[in-house]
């Protein structure tokens, strides 16, 4: 089982995301655990405060660092291989998070996800337990839960029977520097625009092939910069623009 510990302020907004579909399928078959743990349980003062005013001055107020610290602590202390859980800060200073460090990721069997909050968590504790801070985009958020939900999402995706099977993730688009193919679904004609015809042919080399022009076109219409990491054929560059003259 791959567990997630997130330390948060909001545990009802973490909580909440994973009540949902494939993910909550995913706990009750107990393939993934999820817990939001309420870093104010680890107030150091009866009104369960656990933030403050910045030294030096400046708008806002900060995380303290001792009630991180007790609350990555009960977990640390707890776990079942007696290893340092990793321990990851959701940060708009981390690195971009993407499909390579979910997969990545989906490896760590106890992962710690650290929510900040106003205007973030004290540096000296993050410097004593982060392994790595991940950042969503380049774009500020109120709080890490919408951020660290996301993550948790998309590592989950990767691990083992969580979705039916790997080909359902495997041909996705980010797996392999490139976009997924376009898809359809019944009616074959809707609205005069009709299903291409090799997908109705019964033959899966040809309909293999198809998509894989398809997804390369995609690529390179909505993301180019994705293909100049790609070493592409001359057969695939004249597959590609015969495909394209054929819409
Ligand atoms: N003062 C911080 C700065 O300028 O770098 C921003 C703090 S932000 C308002 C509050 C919290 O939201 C952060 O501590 C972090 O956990 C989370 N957060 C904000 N933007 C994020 C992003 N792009 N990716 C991941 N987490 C983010």
């Amino acid at each position: 089982m791959n567990r997630f510990h997130i330390l948060t302020l909001f545990t009802q907004q973490v909580e909440y995301y994973f009540k949902h579909s494939i993910l909550k399928r995913a706990i009750e078959n107990k393939i993934i655990s999820v817990d939001a743990i309420d870093m104010r349980d680890y107030a150091v003062n009866e009104y369960g405060k656990v933030d403050d005013t910045l030294y030096g001055g400046g708008t806002g107020m900060l995380i303290q660092c001792q009630p991180v610290f007790d609350a990555y602590n009960s977990i640390a202390l707890n776990s079942s291989t007696g290893e340092k859980p990793y321990v990851v800060y959701m940060s708009p200073k981390g690195s971009l998070f993407d499909q390579k460090k979910a997969k990545e990721l989906s490896k760590r069997k106890d992962l710690v996800i650290i929510c900040g909050h106003y205007e973030g968590i004290d540096d000296r504790v993050i410097s004593t337990i982060v392994d790595e801070q991940i950042s969503i985009g380049d774009y500020v958020l109120t709080g890490g839960e919408v951020a660290a939900c996301v993550i948790v999402d998309s590592i989950s995706r990767m691990i083992p029977n969580v979705l039916p099977n790997e080909e359902a993730y495997m041909n996705e688009s980010h797996m392999n520097d490139t976009l997924e193919h376009l898809q359809y679904t019944k009616p074959e004609v809707w609205k005069g625009k009709r299903v291409p015809q090799v997908l109705l042919s019964g033959d899966f080399a040809k309909i293999d092939e198809f998509n894989k022009t398809v997804a390369l076109c995609e690529t390179w219409s909505k993301r180019p910069d994705m293909l100049e990491k790609k070493a592409l054929s001359t057969e695939e560059w004249q597959k590609m623009l015969e495909y394209k003259k054929s819409i």
